[in-house]
């Protein structure tokens, strides 16, 4: 096989791949979205979310950079076929366009796409549910309020580990749903590089509560981005003796 004969069959197998690459890249991004479809309640979908979603955006931009990899070998015909050396530059060239494509991508996902995907997390946490025995809109509880339905061992995992559990309540007939959600999904503003990228990475209980006093809790985060390391103490809620008690002496109050 002479130079120009592997150059043609280079340029139907260039061409071929890339096409493969950005149909794999989009097919990805499709099983997504049509997963994300399929789940039938907010809860589902917001784990979907939280958990894949970045990914496989990242997925879908590393396809899209194999295929600018393989278009670009399909470029500038005339002056690759006067030298093999030409062959060898553009095959450089595109190489550092797809990572640099790549690594691009990567950054967005990291540091900048966050935000966005908080915004969207919130609106599937917080968008009513609707109660599936008479499709009436629920309504959420606070924090105070929320006590009353939640067991003891979820209220203790509530103020020692982060995760946070919602009740949802349908006031005409008292129906109730609870979701559970893990609070290190979620990450904070950094005070110092202002991304959305301070994750919880430590808890330590410093001093257990008493029925008397509150304990204290001190956690850890750092920042993925400028690797700020946070401690903050937190106070462990006394532990409270008997829920009817505490429920006759709030009426007792009123
Ligand atoms: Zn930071």
């Amino acid at each position: 096989m002479n130079y120009i004969e592997f150059l043609n069959f280079w340029y139907d197998a260039a061409l071929v791949s890339g096409f493969t690459m950005l149909g794999l890249g989009a097919l990805n991004y499709l099983i997504f979205k049509i997963n994300f479809a399929a789940k039938k309640t907010y809860k589902e979908k917001f784990d979907l979310v939280s958990k894949k979603e970045t990914k496989r955006l990242l997925q879908t931009h590393l396809f899209i950079a194999g295929a600018l990899f393989f278009f670009v070998n399909d470029a500038f015909t005339q002056d690759i076929e006067l030298s093999p050396v030409w062959f060898i530059v553009r095959m450089f060239v595109s190489f550092c366009i797809a990572v640099l494509y790549g690594y691009v991508s990567y950054l967005v996902l990291q540091f900048h796409y966050p935000v966005r995907l908080e915004k969207k997390l919130k609106k599937l946490r917080y968008t009513p549910r609707i109660n599936p025995k008479n499709g009436k809109e629920m309504i959420l509880l606070n924090e105070d309020e929320e006590d009353a339905y939640l067991d003891e061992g979820m209220q203790a995992e509530e103020s020692t580990f982060s995760c946070d559990y919602d009740v949802w309540i349908d006031e005409s007939t008292g129906d109730t749903h609870i979701e559970k959600y893990e609070g290190h999904v979620g990450a904070l503003e950094c005070d110092r590089c202002g991304f959305q990228t301070l994750k919880l990475s430590n808890e330590e209980i410093i001093r257990e509560p008493t029925e008397t006093e509150d304990g204290e809790i001190l956690k850890e985060y750092m920042c993925s981005y400028c690797h700020r390391i946070k401690r903050k103490n937190v106070p462990l809620l006394k532990k409270i003796k008997d829920r009817s008690e505490v429920s006759d002496h709030l009426i007792a109050e009123q």
